[in-house]
This record gives structure tokens, C-alpha cells and sequence, in this order.
């Protein structure tokens, strides 16, 4: 029996039965990358849950549309409205234009998305694309009297909006406390936010426009709610994003939106435990201190497939630990995952058969518990214990695959590689991740007299037949 799709809403704080807004399609917002830098392997992770969570969305049939941003202006070094905004302190870092520098970590950003098989959203936009409709919303908001104008900007007044604290269950002087660290005395009320900053008066920025109240920039808020109208228009079903946007982005969406609309915002809000780093060593983008898909991956020679791996063995509500050891267990796990489907894609001989529909049920029910996937990585293990044909087992982890996107099928089309050589290669890969050179050498001569070439590149190691 097919179990419904049930996923936790941090607005209710409870896990709820999703069911779009219209039967025609679902509307998907993830909140993307500020892109004036590479983005960390925290960031990531949560980009590897959002994908999780479309994939679910399609298994289960739902007809998804994804819209993720960009984030290429206004977002300031300090989430409240103050500080530097960090693409140009980013083009100042590297002697570069501010529009160079989106360009590029967006570029970069794409890359990592690839390299990690999380399928890219089916719409694209970038904040510096949608300011016309940014400034529409802020003249909506003024006209309802919402804003009020101080020395740096329009700001909207939070005390106004009554369901203030919805999403983040806070009481109001609680978050007004958080709210106070950074000091910006000309506001009514610390939780107030910039819809529009100003330029500063004697200076020119890269990125400014003309707007109703003087030239400026958007406030960063505002881009996700405008965007989201726009794309999605009133489909507004989930949006997502990590835990750290609950109190203040996703807070602020909410406000601007409902109180332009007078319509709830998006009905489902879901939120990505952090990745830490186990040791306390904090990454964060701004003090340059992260790890990234190639230095981790990529320029080790470990596929990043492995982190996607290790990402699926947390409940994404979880904090993920991560450390050396923890990469090296993953990497053993995804090999040995490889390498059981390997033996099942040879041993199948061409056979075909169907998706095993009791296995199916079992991985679905998990799936959709709110995509529990250490428990869908279960059932993988269990279909490849039990005593179903190859070709059963094959054609039901492949299907399961759909979800997992661990690249199973390219591992079983590893053509004409057999399994005792793939092995000797996923050993000498290791080998060489542990700098035991001497084991690579000598996985190498085996490789050599097994009547196969191994070739070292950039893009890693590959073997062909002689
Ligand atoms: P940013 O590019 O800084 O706007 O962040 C992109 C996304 O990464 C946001 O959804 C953040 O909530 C999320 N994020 C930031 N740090 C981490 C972390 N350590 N673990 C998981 N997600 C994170
Ligand atoms: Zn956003």
C-alpha cells in the first residue's frame, strides 16, 4: 500500500500530510547562494536535503516546478541589515568587479551541483534580475503603511505585522533581544529589516539602482518573496532552506509577503540541520575558513558522490558531524555499495525483471516519513541481502536510485570493466587518498597484468582495457 508524503513543517513544528495548493504542479523555493565566494560543504548540505526532497516530491508523482535564487546583491555581512554587502567586499578581496564575482562563484556553484548529482532547479534567477519587482513589492507594502523611511534606507516595521513570530516560535521580546546585537538606533524596533538601502552618499557603489525613495539596492529579503511570486505565482507550496534563515530571512519573507498579499506565504516552510565540523572548527564563507567540494573531493582524487553518501546516513533535522574519519568510513560505504551492484549488474546476464513492489513499499513508507533516508539506505542493504533474483535486485535499487542519486547505473555501465579489476581501482584510489604509494604501485602492476591500463588525470583515475 502506498504511504503518503509526510514532511515536517516548521511552521506547525509538526510533521503534516503534504498535498499541493493546485493538482498542476507543486511550487519548490530554495533559498540559493550568496555567490561571492565558493560555497562549503555545509552549504551543500543543504542543497543535497532540498534535492532529497524534490526527488521524493517526483517519486511520489507530484508534478514539481523548483525556482532557487541567487543572491548576487545585498546581503550584508551582518544578517541585520548591517555592514558590508558581501559582493563587493568579495570583488574588493579579489580586484575584481562585483558582477565578475557573482558570475564567477555562480558558475562555481553550478559546478558543485554536478559534481554532487543534485539535479539544478528548473528556473534560475538572480536578485540583480528582479529589482523592478522587488521595488513594486516595496511600494505595496509602503502604500498598506507597513514602512517608514530613516537615514540608510525603507525599512519595514515589524510591530505592524501581527503573526510576527509564526515560523520562528519565538516570543516577540526574545527575538527583539537577539535582535539587538547589531545596533542600528534609528529603528523603531530591533527586528525591523531594510527592504532598500541607500548608497552611502559619497561613494559610488558597483551595484545600485534608481528607485521611488533615491538610489540604492535592495534589502535581501525581499528578493526571495518578489522571485517567488513571480516564478511561481500562486503555487506557493514549500520553501526551504537551512535552520540558520528560521529566525530572521525566512521570518522576514513571511512578514513582507502576507502583510503585501494579505494571502498566507508558502503553506509547507522546511529547514536543514547544520553540517559541523567535528572539533568546533566553525567554516563560514566570510573568514575564508571551509572546506569545498575540490579541496575535499576533487583534488584528493574521492569522488564527491561520497559526501552525498555520507549526507544520506543523517536525518536531515540532524546535525551532521563531519571529520576525517567520517569521510574515510563514507568512502568505504559508497565503495562497497558500488561494488555490491557491480556484482549484481554482471550477474544479471541481460536478464530483465520488474521493481520488487514489497521492497518498493517499504522504501517508500521511508522516504516519505518526513525522507527518513538512513532508513531508505536500510532497505537498500535489505533488498541486497534478500533472495530475489539479480535481476530483481537490480532493477529495484535502480528504481530506488531515482531518489538516492548515487550515480548506481553509471557504476553497473562501467562497460566490460569486471568487478575483480573495478576493485583493484577502488583499492588503489584508496591507496593513494592514504598516500601509500607504494600500494598504488603495486594495485597498478596487477591492474597492468590483468590486461588493463590505469590512467591518472585531473578529472581522477580511470582504466581501460589495453
Ligand atoms: P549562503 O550562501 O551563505 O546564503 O548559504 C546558503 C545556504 O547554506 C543557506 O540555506 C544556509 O542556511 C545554508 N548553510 C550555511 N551554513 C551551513 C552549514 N554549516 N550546514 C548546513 N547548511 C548551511
Ligand atoms: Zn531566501
Amino acid at each position: 500500500m502506498k504511504t503518503e508524503l509526510r514532511l515536517y513543517n516548521t511552521l506547525s513544528r509538526k510533521k503534516e500530510t503534504f498535498k499541493p495548493l493546485f493538482d498542476d504542479y507543486t511550487g519548490l523555493y530554495t533559498c540559493g547562494p550568496t555567490v561571492y565566494n565558493y560555497a562549503h560543504i555545509g552549504n551543500l548540505r543543504t542543497y543535497l536535503f532540498e534535492d532529497i526532497l524534490k526527488r521524493v516530491l517526483r517519486f511520489n508523482g507530484f508534478n514539481v516546478s523548483h525556482v532557487m535564487n541567487i543572491t548576487d546583491v545585498g546581503h550584508l555581512t551582518g544578517d541585520r541589515d548591517m555592514g558590508e554587502d558581501k559582493l563587493e567586499k568579495g570583488a574588493a578581496r579579489e580586484g575584481k568587479s562585483a558582477w565578475e564575482i557573482a558570475e564567477f562563484y555562480a558558475d562555481a556553484f553550478k559546478k558543485d551541483l554536478k559534481e554532487l548529482n543534485i539535479q539544478e532547479p528548473d528556473i534560475w534567477c538572480k536578485a540583480t534580475d528582479s529589482i523592478k519587482e522587488q521595488i513594486e513589492l516595496i511600494q505595496v507594502l509602503e502604500k498598506k503603511g507597513y514602512t517608514y523611511q530613516i537615514n540608510d534606507g525603507i525599512y519595514f516595521d515589524t510591530t505592524k505585522f501581527s503573526d510576527y513570530t509564526k515560523l520562528s516560535h519565538q516570543n516577540l521580546a526574545e527575538l527583539q533581544e537577539g535582535a539587538r546585537v547589531e545596533k542600528n538606533i534609528e529603528k523603531k524596533n530591533p527586528t525591523d529589516f531594510a527592504l532598500w538601502k541607500f548608497s552611502p552618499e559619497n561613494e559610488q557603489r558597483q551595484m545600485e539602482w534608481e528607485s521611488p525613495w533615491g538610489t540604492g539596492f535592495p534589502g535581501w529579503h525581499i528578493e526571495c518573496s518578489a522571485m517567488s511570486m513571480m516564478h511561481l505565482k500562486d503555487h506557493l507550496d514549500i520553501h526551504c532552506g537551512g535552520i540558520d534563515h528560521i529566525d530572521v530571512h525566512h521570518t522576514n519573507e513571511i512578514a513582507q509577503s502576507e502583510a503585501a498579499t494579505g494571502e498566507p506565504f508558502f503553506h509547507f516552510w522546511m529547514h536543514g540541520a547544520f553540517l559541523n565540523i567535528t572539533g568546533g572548527k566553525k567554516m563560514a564563507k566570510s573568514s575564508g575558513n571551509f572546506l569545498t567540494v575540490s579541496s575535499t573531493f576533487t583534488d584528493q582524487n574521492i569522488s564527491p558522490l561520497v559526501y552525498r553518501f555520507a549526507s544520506l546516513q543523517t536525518h536531515y533535522r540532524k546535525p551532521m558531524e563531519y571529520s576525517d574519519d567520517a569521510l574515510k568510513s563514507a568512502e568505504n560505504g559508497y565503495r562497497h555499495l558500488k561494488n555490491q551492484f557491480r556484482v549484481i549488474a554482471e550477474q544479471t546476464n541481460g536478464a530483465e525483471a520488474d521493481v520488487n513492489i514489497a521492497f518498493k513499499n517499504k522504501f517508500t513508507a521511508a522516504v516519505n516519513d518526513d525522507l527518513n533516508m538512513p532508513r531508505a539506505m536500510a532497505v537498500i542493504q535489505e533488498v541486497l541481502k534478500s533472495d530475489l533474483s539479480d535481476a530483481e535486485k537490480y532493477a529495484t535499487i535502480l528504481d530506488f536510485d531515482k531518489v538516492t542519486g548515487l550515480c548506481l547505473e553509471t557504476v553497473a555501465d562501467k562497460d566490460e570493466i569486471p568487478a575483480q579489476i573495478q576493485g583493484k581501482m577502488d583499492a588503489r584510489i584508496q591507496a593513494r587518498a592514504d598516500k601509500d604509494w607504494a600500494m598504488s604501485d603495486q594495485l597498478r602492476d596487477e591492474i597492468e597484468a590483468l590486461g588493463y591500463m590505469v590512467q591518472d588525470s585531473k578529472e581522477g583515475m580511470k582504466v581501460i582495457k589495453k
